[in-house]
C-alpha cells in the first residue's frame, strides 16, 4: 500500500440503501479501471475501492456496498461533507486495451467499466448482473452502448435478462473464440464466470479479472 494523504468529503449519498456513492476532489492522475486505498480511521487498514469516475474529472467518485459488519463501510457510510477521508495514490492493472472485449460485472463491480466508459473506451458487450434493478447502477448513462445487457436474479421486467449473468452466458451455444473477457466483482461470481468461459472453448489468457475479495 503506497502513502496514505488526506482529503475532504465533498459528497456521500446513498443511491439505494445499500450503494453509496463517495465523491473528493481529484489530487491525481489515474487510469481509467484503476482502484486506491481509502480508510477512515488510523486503526482501520485500508481497504480497496476502483475508481468510478472519468481521469478528466475534477472529482473521484467511489461507489461502494455498505457491509453491515463489516469495519470501514458503516464508518464511511456516516461521513458528511467536509469529513477527512485518508487515501492512496491510484494503483492497479485492470485497464482496458481497447482490443474487442466483452465486459462483465455483478453490483458496484461496475464500477472500474463506468470509467472506462466515460473515457470513450467501448466493449462490444457489457453484462451487469444484481439482485433487483436498483442494484444496476449507471443505467441511464451504459444504456447508449449497443449491447447492454442487465441480469437480474430477483426481477423482471422490460429490457431485464430475469437471472443470474452465469445463467445467461450459460445459454450461448458459442461464445465469441477470439474477443477478451473483462471480469470485475465479488471472488465467487468472478471464479464462476472464468471457469465458465474456459469451459465454453476461452483461453485464460483472454480473461482478465479484478476481483472485489
Ligand atoms: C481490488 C479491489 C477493488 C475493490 N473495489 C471495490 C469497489 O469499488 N466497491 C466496493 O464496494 N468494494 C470494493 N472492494 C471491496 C472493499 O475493498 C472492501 O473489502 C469492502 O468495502 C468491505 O470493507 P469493510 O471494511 O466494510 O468490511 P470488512 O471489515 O473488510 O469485512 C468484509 C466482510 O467480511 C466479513 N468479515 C470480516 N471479518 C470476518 C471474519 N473474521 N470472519 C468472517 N467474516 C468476516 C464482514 O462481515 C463483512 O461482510 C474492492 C476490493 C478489492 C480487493
Amino acid at each position: 500500500m503506497n502513502l496514505l494523504f488526506p482529503v475532504n468529503i465533498t459528497e456521500n449519498i446513498s443511491i439505494n440503501g445499500q450503494a453509496f456513492l463517495l465523491k473528493f476532489r481529484r489530487p491525481f492522475d489515474f487510469k481509467p479501471g484503476q482502484i486506491l486505498g481509502i480508510t477512515a480511521h488510523e486503526n482501520i487498514t485500508p481497504r480497496l475501492y476502483s475508481i468510478a469516475s472519468s481521469p478528466l474529472d475534477e472529482y473521484i467518485s467511489i461507489l461502494y456496498t455498505l457491509k453491515a459488519e463489516g469495519q470501514l463501510t458503516p464508518i464511511l457510510a456516516y461521513l458528511n461533507p467536509d469529513d477527512l477521508i485518508w487515501i492512496t495514490g491510484p494503483q492497479g492493472k485492470f485497464v482496458f486495451n481497447n482490443e474487442p472485449a466483452w465486459w462483465i460485472a455483478t453490483g458496484t463491480g461496475i464500477a472500474p467499466f463506468y470509467s472506462m466508459f466515460l473515457t470513450n473506451q467501448r466493449p462490444l458487450k457489457l453484462i451487469h448482473g444484481g439482485r433487483k434493478i436498483e442494484d444496476i447502477m449507471f443505467r441511464p448513462d451504459l444504456s447508449l452502448l449497443g449491447d447492454y445487457i442487465i441480469c437480474c436474479s430477483q426481477d423482471s421486467g422490460d429490457k431485464i435478462y430475469p437471472g443470474r449473468l452465469t445463467q445467461y452466458l450459460n445459454d450461448f451455444e458459442n461464445l465469441p473464440q477470439h474477443i477478451n473477457y473483462y471480469i470485475c466483482g465479488n471472488a465467487e461470481m468472478v471464479v464462476d464466470v472464468r471457469n465458465l468461459l474456459i469451459a465454453k472453448g476461452i483461453n485464460f489468457r483472454q480473461v482478465l479479472t479484478e476481483i472485489y475479495f
